[in-house]
């Protein structure tokens, strides 16, 4: 290999082959990850935005490296969705989620992410019918959350599936909303039951003059078409305040609670906690 100077072009090429290398490895590892149990669903509850009372938990999905110790959705969705193992990755997060909301002590719904590709690719309405089936969950109990990319492509099919997914009983969110290019007309393609204002809106809540006119135009927007407004990342007092003035349905974000294993929001848990 040619000498480089310092910070020449070997080590330029050096630090690339090495983040390639950890994405390959990274690959084949996340291929066994479902085998191995490695991968676990932590819940997040949305709580009515008056009551305050829980009506939903949201499934936020995480990687148990055994050596490299928790990894994020953001450093390998992105990974699942370009190498096609979303599918049996998507898969798994159904029928856990189904299972798990079966066993829940109550009847909370439950919230579950679907990547664009993953939604065009597999079957979404098949795997959600078989979870409904097999856990003898009522349809209501559950909740897709889409973003707005599902409808980028092939809108067609899109509105299709989403039709099907509507037949079945769940209901069908926008997730991340505000933050796309379209967001507006993707709403006269489609009647979603409810629309989730992104979190970068909430963030400037109660700094922002701005924050607070947008937030208030979604909130209106949705209820004057008849949905439900969620807003997530909701961290302050100031926020929830402002959002409770607004009329917003319901509440999510670490002013409530973190994502958890389940087992932290169980009545025996709290029971335990005040005991
Ligand atoms: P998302 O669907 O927009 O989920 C909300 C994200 O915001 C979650 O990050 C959650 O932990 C975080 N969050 C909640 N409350 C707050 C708050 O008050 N402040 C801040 N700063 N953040 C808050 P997480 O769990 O890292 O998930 C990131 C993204 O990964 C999700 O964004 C979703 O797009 C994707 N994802 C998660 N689980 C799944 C899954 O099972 N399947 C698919 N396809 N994607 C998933
Ligand atoms: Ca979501
Ligand atoms: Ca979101
Ligand atoms: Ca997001």
């Amino acid at each position: 290999v040619k000498q480089e100077g310092r910070c020449g072009l070997r080590f330029y090429e050096a630090s690339m082959n090495a983040s390639l290398q950890l994405r390959l490895q990274l690959e084949q590892e996340l291929a066994g990850a479902i085998e191995r149990g490695e991968l676990i669903l932590h819940y997040q509850p949305l709580v009515n935005g008056i009551t305050g009372e829980v009506e939903t938990f949201e499934a936020l999905i995480r990687w148990q490296h055994p050596s490299r110790g928790m990894i994020p959705p953001s450093d390998f969705i992105p990974l699942a969705e370009g190498t096609g193992l979303i599918d049996g990755i998507g898969r798994w997060v159904v029928e856990q989620a189904c299972r798990d909301a079966a066993a829940w002590e109550q009847p909370w719904r439950v919230s579950l992410n679907v990547s664009p590709s993953q939604f065009r690719r597999s079957d979404l309405t098949g795997i959600i019918a078989n979870g409904l089936r097999v856990n003898a969950l009522n349809p209501e109990r559950i909740v897709v959350e889409v973003t707005e990319g599902v409808l980028i492509e092939d809108t067609a099919k899109a509105v299709m599936t989403l039709n099907r997914l509507r037949d079945l009983g769940v209901r069908i969110a926008l997730d991340d909303f505000g933050t796309g290019y379209s967001s507006l007309s993707y709403l006269q393609l489609f009647r979603f039951d409810k629309i989730k204002i992104d979190k970068s809106f909430i963030r400037k809540l109660g700094q922002n003059e701005d924050a607070l006119t947008l937030t208030r135009a979604i909130v209106n927007l949705g209820h004057n078409l008849g949905l439900h407004v969620t807003a997530e990342g909701v961290e302050t007092q100031t926020q929830l305040d402002m959002l409770q003035t607004l009329g917003c349905d319901q509440i999510q974000g670490f002013l409530v609670a973190r994502p958890a294993p389940m087992g932290a929001f169980t009545e025996l848990n709290r029971a335990r906690v005040s005991a």
